[in-house]
């Protein structure tokens, strides 16, 4: 359980701005359990901390909203509001730049899926090329048998009529 000076010392330069109010220990929040300390990014109130639920993970995890201001508000001075302006800024460039950096590492598996797909076909065309080729070949050869087959029929009736033939005029004698 954190003391009232931890809690009201605790600074650092980004709320050096705002004046901590004196609170003896941190208040429960709607689910019961002792609050943390956070800090408020907002353009208005950068820097500002609160007690907030322990149980926020994030904008879709609020845990029960709980929400009490640690720090009194401060008058801003005009450099501030450029620097936090400036501090905004480069956060959402950030947020963008990481983006950019998730969508084109994205588009890089996207390329390599891509790649690899067209190995895959390109692979896949060699092997029917390479049947075709087995294919072509088989047909030449049963062309060739069909050729030679047919040569040794014309041989053999040629012959076959030769001795019909020699047999009739043999036989007319
Ligand atoms: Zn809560």
């Amino acid at each position: 359980m954190a003391s009232s000076s931890s809690i009201s010392t605790a600074r650092s330069s980004a709320s050096q701005r705002w004046a901590p109010r004196e609170v003896s220990e941190p208040p429960r929040c709607k689910c019961g359990i002792s609050t943390s300390v956070r800090r408020s990014f907002t353009p208005e109130n950068f820097g500002r901390r609160f007690f907030g639920c322990p149980n926020y993970t994030g904008r879709e995890n609020p845990g029960c909203g709980f929400f009490d201001w640690l720090d009194y508000p401060a008058a801003f001075e005009a450099n501030d509001d450029a620097l936090v302006l400036l501090i905004v800024k480069m956060q959402r460039l950030e947020e963008k730049l990481e983006a950019e950096i998730a969508k084109s590492q994205a588009k890089d598996v996207e390329i390599d899926s891509f790649k690899e797909r067209e190995k895959l076909l390109e692979e896949k065309l060699q092997g029917s090329n390479n049947n075709l080729k087995v294919k072509d070949e088989e047909i030449k050869r049963l062309k060739e048998n069909g050729h030679r087959l047919r040569e040794q029929l014309i041989k053999s009736w040629v012959l076959f009529i030769f001795v019909l033939v020699v047999g009739i005029s043999l036989g007319m004698k």
